[in-house]
């Protein structure tokens, strides 16, 4: 058995594009900057510019002073994000990759303002990845008799337990016939019709620090779909670990 630096068994190669799931571990050894998210998804850091220093330099162009330590500048960083004086904020950013189901990726390319590049489905075979709900989501997952975009407790055990069985049926229904059509020789453009929105798709994503924190806004906010709200936590924690200062006042 080949165990992971974290001391679990792993079961298969992390390197490979489709297997976050590498080991029971949240993060990946061989992946530092890489998130597990929901069952196949993650997110991973690719590159990040600028930082909390940068936003104040850049909002002293007219006084050429730059940066003079956090004692004097906090205040002016404070004063910026409150009075939304936001485009120092757009000096710095990230570049992140996910790995989502394509339900999740609808929701994400609203945004923008960000730029991304996804897999083509037309050029590659879609991996055997399909997201399945746990059964608290299932169980929480009855429509809402409140809010008509969202769900609420209601199923027991056994319904939840039902549920998931209809899902793994139909996408395994979905996935014969997708193979069969790319085994008839049918394109992969055309293949891809019968692909369920459970389908697990990946993408780059990047976007300055200030669209970041309005997709953040939007995302982790309660009213979002839990899934998207998953990945925005995430994506909310690089924001801390990248632009600490910057987090502190976007959360007050
Ligand atoms: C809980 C929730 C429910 C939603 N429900 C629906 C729904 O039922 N149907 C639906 O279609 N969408 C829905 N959306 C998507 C939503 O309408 C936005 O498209 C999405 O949240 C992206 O927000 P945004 O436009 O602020 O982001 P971005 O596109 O990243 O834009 C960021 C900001 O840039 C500016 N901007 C960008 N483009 C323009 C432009 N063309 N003109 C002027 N200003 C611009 C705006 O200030 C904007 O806020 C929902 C979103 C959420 C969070």
């Amino acid at each position: 058995m080949v165990y992971c630096e974290w001391g679990k068994v792993m079961k298969y190669d992390c390197e490979h594009p489709w297997a976050p799931d590498c080991c029971d571990h949240p993060r990946s050894c061989h992946r530092p900057n890489f998130t597990k998210v929901l069952d196949h998804g993650y997110v991973e850091l690719i590159e990040h510019w600028g930082s909390d220093e940068r936003i104040i330099e850049s909002a002293r162009m007219s006084t050429n002073k730059g940066f003079e330590g956090w004692d004097k500048d906090s205040k002016l960083l404070a004063y910026l994000w409150k009075n939304k004086h936001h485009t120092p904020f757009e000096m710095a950013g990230m570049t992140i990759e996910v790995q989502a189901p394509i339900f999740v990726f609808r929701e994400w390319h609203r945004h923008r303002t960000q730029s991304y590049n996804e897999l083509s489905a037309r050029y590659t075979e879609m991996p055997n990845l399909y997201y399945l709900p746990s059964g608290a989501r299932v169980r929480a997952g009855k429509q809402s008799t409140k809010n008509k975009q969202g769900s609420q407790e209601g199923f027991t055990d056994v319904e939840g337990g039902d549920i998931i069985l209809d899902l793994r049926a139909s996408y395994a229904d979905s996935r014969d016939v997708y193979e069969a059509l790319l085994a008839k020789g049918v394109a992969r453009e055309l293949a891809r019709l019968v692909l369920p929105v459970a389908q697990y798709s990946r993408m780059r994503a990047s976007a300055n620090l200030r669209n970041w924190l309005q997709f953040l806004t939007l995302r982790m906010d309660e009213h979002a779909q839990w899934e998207i709200r998953q990945y925005a936590n995430v994506v909310g924690e690089l924001v801390k670990d990248k632009f600490p200062r910057t987090w502190g006042l976007f959360i007050e």
